[in-house]
């Protein structure tokens, strides 16, 4: 049998296998930063009362926002989306912020007799076979579902980041989604070191699935761990030349 030394140089079994170990880093800005954007969130709540909504993804951007809004004691409503086809550890966040915060998360799911058929013509794995039958996929279980989400909100609130990639490195704090709402992006100036530090520092719940090298979570069918170098959303859809979105933050 091996002993503690051996195990402990193992790269899984150390410290730094964990996303914590691997990135967490506390830069001078970001006491800065978390006032400025608990300040963003203090200003969206009192704008748009119960008209605001967090629309989080689970992953551990939006984590860090649900954070920040429990820490700021603020009335903003936290809603997600339960395509179907999430991983198990994605669906037990929801009743872990119930535990942690006090905090319910409404749930969305697609309409049950539209993925059926969609299942019965195209097949379980749909989305693999096309562009057009991917996003007909992310319409059915994510865009569909997101539009009651947002139905009678004037602002939704994200966890988006401009370091996610190229697509999404103009995203602004506070933006029209094209639809008549405000798209507020509070830490859209974080880097993944300091949401990590953020994350250390106030013992967020996360996602286990990101200590295995998944920064992005999406669905589990169209989400994988990345290799070093690759980009942030690599994971996603990889087997598309796409810009690696499903929609929800593409404006109209
Ligand atoms: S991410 Fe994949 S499984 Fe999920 S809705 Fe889009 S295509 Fe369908």
């Amino acid at each position: 049998m091996s002993d503690v030394s051996e195990v402990s140089s193992l790269p899984w079994a150390t410290q730094t296998s964990s996303a914590i170990g691997l990135y967490a880093r506390w830069s001078p800005e970001l006491d800065a930063k978390i006032a400025a954007a608990t300040e963003r969130l203090r200003d969206a709540a009192a704008a748009h009362g119960a008209g605001a909504v967090q629309s989080t993804s689970l992953g551990v951007e939006d984590m860090v926002v649900t954070d920040l809004i429990a820490r700021a004691q603020l009335p903003i409503a936290i809603a997600t989306l339960d395509t179907g086809r999430l991983h198990a550890e994605t669906l037990a966040l929801v009743p872990r912020i119930r535990e942690i915060y006090g905090l319910e998360v409404a749930i969305f799911s697609p309409v049950q007799e539209a993925v059926i058929e969609f299942v019965r013509r195209e097949g379980d794995d749909a989305m693999r076979k096309s562009i057009e039958l991917r996003k007909a996929c992310c319409g059915l279980r994510k865009m569909e579902p997101l539009s009651r989400m947002l139905a009678g909100r004037s602002a939704w609130i994200t966890g988006l980041r401009r370091e996610q990639s190229g697509a999404r490195a103009e995203v602004a704090f506070d933006e029209d989604d094209g639809q008549g709402r405000r798209k507020l992006s509070p830490i859209a100036d974080w880097t993944w070191a300091e949401v990590w530090a953020y994350v250390e520092k106030f013992k967020v719940p996360y996602n286990p699935l990101h200590d295995e090298f998944m920064p992005s979570i999406g669905c589990a069918p169209c989400t994988r761990a990345i290799a070093v170098g690759e980009d942030f959303r690599a994971g996603r859809w990889w087997w598309e030349e796409s810009s690696k979105e499903c929609g929800l933050h593409v404006k109209t």
